[in-house]
């Protein structure tokens, strides 16, 4: 059965000690549904911390928010596959928008970054979404689609490892929210991106990010075209992540 994903991106907050504070306060009120997993995207300087505590629980993953392909040298700031593996991720995000809009990652830089993720045994969470002005002249799937082309050399092995979240540049971190049948038809059409390649649509995970609280988290999960979500600024209070966490459970 395919499990809902509930991702917790932390971005640049919460060293080792404020992580482990937050999981404190948020372990002491959680309770696991077998019908859900709880990611974890700390700060890479955290990522030892936030595995070490969550280890016991098997529905729990850490992950890295952003690795370097090649394997080792003089790339000065930048961590390896091995060395977020090394530090427990077994997921790591790709192509957040912050690295596309910010740092100004490329698609064929995000290509680069999953390949090495599949080749090192790590899951690859790619994140897809446009910008308000893209979505105002009506090109949302044609941007998301051309975003999907940076992994479309992959075979349906590797394809079959992705995890995907659609994020609306517009909805990150500004309160705005897609619906989710604006979220369901995006969704849709990722799907039928894999679909076309050989996937069976079911088995691919698409998570929604974008201003996602607890109370807006029940209606989201409840459309069947979303698979989970992925969270940045409510993520930081445990509380509210529980609740997010908890979404949609009596
Ligand atoms: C994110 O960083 O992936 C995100 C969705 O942020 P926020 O929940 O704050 O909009």
């Amino acid at each position: 059965m395919k499990k809902m994903i509930m991702a917790a991106n932390w971005k640049m907050h919460l060293g080792p000690a404020g992580a482990r504070e937050f999981l404190v306060a948020f372990l002491n009120g959680y309770r696991s549904s077998p019908d859900r997993d709880v990611w974890f995207f700390p700060a890479g300087v955290s990522l030892a911390t936030v595995a070490g505590i969550t280890r016991e629980h098997a529905e729990m993953r850490t992950g890295a928010q952003n690795v370097y392909w090649e394997p080792k040298g003089a790339f000065t700031g930048e961590m390896s596959v091995s060395m977020a593996r090394e530090a427990g991720a077994t997921v790591a995000l790709v192509g957040h928008s912050e690295r596309r809009h910010v740092f100004g990652e490329t698609d064929e830089e995000t290509g680069k970054k999953v390949r090495a993720l599949l080749q090192g045994g790590v899951t690859p969470l790619l994140c897809v979404g446009e910008k308000i002005d893209q979505r105002e002249a009506g090109r949302t799937i044609e941007v998301v689609e051309q975003q999907l082309a940076a992994v479309a050399g992959l075979d349906r092995a590797a394809l079959e490892q992705l995890v995907i979240a659609y994020e609306p540049v517009w909805a990150i971190g500004t309160g705005k929210t897609a619906t989710p049948a604006d979220a369901a038809e995006v969704h849709g059409a990722i799907r039928r991106w894999f679909v076309d390649r050989g996937l069976d649509g079911r088995n691919v995970s698409v998570l929604y990010g974008g201003s996602v609280k607890p109370e807006n988290a029940g209606s989201l999960i409840s459309e069947p075209e979303i698979d989970g979500v992925l969270v940045g600024g409510a993520s930081l209070d445990p509380a509210a992540w529980a609740d997010i966490v908890s979404a949609g459970i009596d």
